[in-house]
Parts: structure tokens; sequence; C-alpha cells
């Protein structure tokens, strides 16, 4: 027997005893393809597509304007929050669907700079995905909030840097890059005991790993609609305030949809006393309809089986590219361990751009993070472990053959 088709056999054997391997069946994959970028953009699932047609054909089209009531359009921000709510720890009324994360952010720290008024610093890692970087620079760039200081340190210092002197500590979970995960529970309890408030970008964690915002004492997070949730591309981003905070919220894009009353048109803002303040404008109800039916996907599922099987497939991939003898041709393979990872695997290779357009041109969808990275994202719902091992063959059939090297893989894209 080959080294893959035995491989494979065990494969086998693990994807018949997961208990999540009917999930794959709800999505509408392209076939043949091995989808390893579901951290980047999550596939299509039949409900989506389902709610898609009915959204735009009998709702839009026939009902119109009346849908706001009769198809309640005008819900779907709360319910949509509700719905993520459980994946991210949180109880009723702390949630909501709405924006980008980068907007999300932007109110969040507004309200909590309000919040710490002596203080000015906001302490963030230098690593950071950048747009949660750039809206904290923006408060100074755009004279906002011209005080506003971002200091930067590594992830393992941390820790260490928090202090009086910090209003905010912002951090993502997961890390976008090399997926090292930050310890949640540790950082806020260290942020709380010098004063400080935690904002916490789940945007690798949400629908991924068993966060637990309220159990952590959490006081905000924002998350991401199309990363594991599958909401669809650009799909609105949620955002997560601490019940025992509400009173205090006060965010300063004050929109409509945000108001006590916004049928009322009084022509003076009047906060809404709830999780409904971070409403802006009207929702995006087509894209968030998609990512409301997506989430069904997550019925009868228990995050930790989820986080388990998503960390069991980046650990299978590690072990195969290693019976294949692929680890040597990468510089190395980024650091994986379970107790302080998310479920993604990164590869460093001068030509990391080159390697994933010849995958990609071999079915196999992975991405490339500059300047050297090849990202593989393990979204446990519609992976198999066999689907590993296939996705390992066709990358030993690009690196030994330096079938990347073609002239095609080289030239970089729009998006990359
Ligand atoms: C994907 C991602 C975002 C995206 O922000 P948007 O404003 O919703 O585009 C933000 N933060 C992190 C860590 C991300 O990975």
């Amino acid at each position: 027997m080959t080294k893959v088709s035995s491989l494979l056999k065990l494969a086998a054997t693990k994807d018949a005893a997961d208990s999540l391997s009917t999930k794959k069946r709800l999505f509408d994959l392209p076939a043949g393809m091995v989808y390893l970028d579901g951290n980047s953009l999550g596939p299509l699932t039949h409900a989506a597509k389902q709610r898609a047609v009915s959204v735009v054909e009998q709702q839009w089209g026939q009902d119109l304007i009346t849908s706001w009531n009769k198809h309640q359009w005008i819900d779907l921000p709360v319910k949509v929050g509700e719905k993520i709510a459980p994946l991210i720890g949180a109880g009723p009324e702390q949630v909501i669907c709405c924006d980008s994360i980068s907007v999300n952010l932007f109110k969040l720290l507004s309200a909590a700079l309000a919040m710490r008024p002596e203080r000015h610093k906001v302490l963030s890692t230098i690593d950071n995905f950048p747009t949660d970087r750039y809206m904290v620079q923006g408060f100074s760039d755009a004279r906002v909030a011209p005080d506003v200081e971002l200091i930067s340190v590594s992830e393992a210092d941390i820790v260490a840097s928090i202090d009086d002197s910090i209003a905010v500590v912002m951090l993502t979970q997961v890390n976008f890059k090399t997926g090292y995960r930050l310890d949640m529970r540790k950082v806020t309890e260290k942020a709380h005991q010098h004063g400080c408030l935690v904002i916490w970008d789940l945007a690798h964690s949400a629908g991924i790993l068993p966060v637990e915002l309220d159990a952590c004492q959490a006081d905000f997070a924002v998350g991401c609609g199309y990363k594991y949730l599958n909401g669809g591309p650009g799909a609105p981003a949620f955002v997560y305030v601490a019940k025992r905070h509400q009173q205090h919220y006060r965010q300063p894009l004050q929109g409509w949809m945000g108001h006590a009353n916004p049928f009322t048109f009084d022509p003076d803002y009047q906060a809404h006393q709830s999780i409904k303040q971070n409403l802006v404008g009207t929702p995006s109800v087509v894209s968030m309809s998609l990512l409301d039916a997506a989430l069904d996907a997550f019925d009868e599922t228990v995050m930790f089986d989820i986080a388990n099987k998503g960390l069991d497939l980046a650990e299978w991939f590690i072990c195969v590219l290693n019976k294949l003898q692929l680890d040597k041709l990468f510089e190395h393979i980024g650091h994986f361990d379970r107790n302080h990872s998310g479920a993604q695997v990164a590869l460093h290779h001068p030509h990391a751009y080159a390697i994933c357009q010849a995958w990609v041109a071999k079915g196999v969808v992975a991405d490339f993070r500059a300047p050297n990275v090849l990202r593989v994202g393990f979204s446990p719902l519609f992976l198999s472990f066999q689907d590993i091992v296939i996705a390992a063959e066709r990358l030993a059939d690009v690196m030994q053959s330096t079938y990347y090297l073609n002239q095609e893989f080289q030239i970089k894209q729009a998006v990359t």
C-alpha cells in the first residue's frame, strides 16, 4: 500500500468516528474541491442559498416594503445576534448583528474610552489585524480624540504590560496569521485588576472555539459573520456589550436605528437603553438573512466538539505533512499546540504566494498572508479527515515538481 492510501485508510476510520461528519451535507461545496479557507470566507450552505432565493424573489420581489413587518426584517439584527450569542458564551440581550468589525470597533473604542476619561492608552499587539489598529490610530489622526495613544506589544508581553495607565486593552483572541490563541480569562482578569476595559476581537474564534464571554467577565467583543459563521461575502458582523455596562454605554454613531423610538422621528437623539443602541442605519437585510440561515448549521452542535474537531484536523494535517515529508520543504511550520492555538496552521515559505496559487489550481483553496505565510484553516463542519489527506497529496504534487514556479502563479492579484 502506498503511503497516501494507508493515510486515507486511517483518515476513513477517523471520519467514521466523527460525530460532526453529517454536517458536510448542509454545505454546497464545489465538487472535488478541498476548501481550507473557511476561516477567511465560509462556504455556501444549502439553507443560505434557499434563503437568498426567498428573500429576493418573495420577500423583496413580491411583498416589498410590507416585509419589514411580514417577514420581520426589522427584527433581524436582534434575532441573528441572539443566534450567535450561545456560540460565544453570551447570555441574552448582549449581542446584536450589525455593520462591520471595523465600524463596531469604533463604537466600542469610543464608548470604552469615555468610560475611562482620565486614561488615554489603548494596549494592543503589534501584529493585531491591521483594521483593529487603524481604528485606534484614527482617533488621534483624525483628531476625534487626539490624546489617544496606541501602545503596541508582542503577545508574550500583553499581561505584563497591563497597568493602571491603560484605558482599554484591545486584542484579537486568535492571531490571524499565526493562529496563536490568547487566554481570555487570564488577560481579562489582569485588566480588571487594573481598572482597564477589554475589547475582544473574535474574528478567528467565533464559531470555532468555545468562547466564554460571560464566564470570563468580558466587557466588549466584536466578531465576523463571513468567516466561521458562513454568512457569505461581506456578511454583517456582531457586537457584544456586557449587560452590566449597557446602562453607562454610549457610542457616538447615533443613527436613527439606535434611537429609543426610531419611528417617532424625534428631532433629537435618545439612545436605546439596550444592545440596540449599536444599530446605526438600516440593516443589510439580504446579507443578514443569509447569515441567519447559515447559522442553522450550528443547530444541535456543542462548541466544544467543534473546537476539538478543528484542532484534530489541524494536528492531522501536520502529521500527514510529516508522513509525506512535506514539512522539510517549508522554512518552518508555524508553532501549533492545542492549548494555545486556533484551528489554523501557518506554513512559511519564500514562495508562499505562488504555492498557494498552484495549490488552488489543483483544487485546494487556502490563503496567503504577506510576506511569506501559506495559511491553512480547518473549519470542522464541512471538512473530513480524508479531505486533509487529499489536500496534502496535492500539496506534495505542487512542491515536489516545483509546479508553483510556473509563471502564471507569480502574478499578484488584487485580493491575496
Ligand atoms: C477578518 C477580520 C476583521 C474584518 O473586519 P471587517 O471590518 O469586518 O472587514 C477584523 N479583525 C480581524 C482580526 C479579522 O480577522
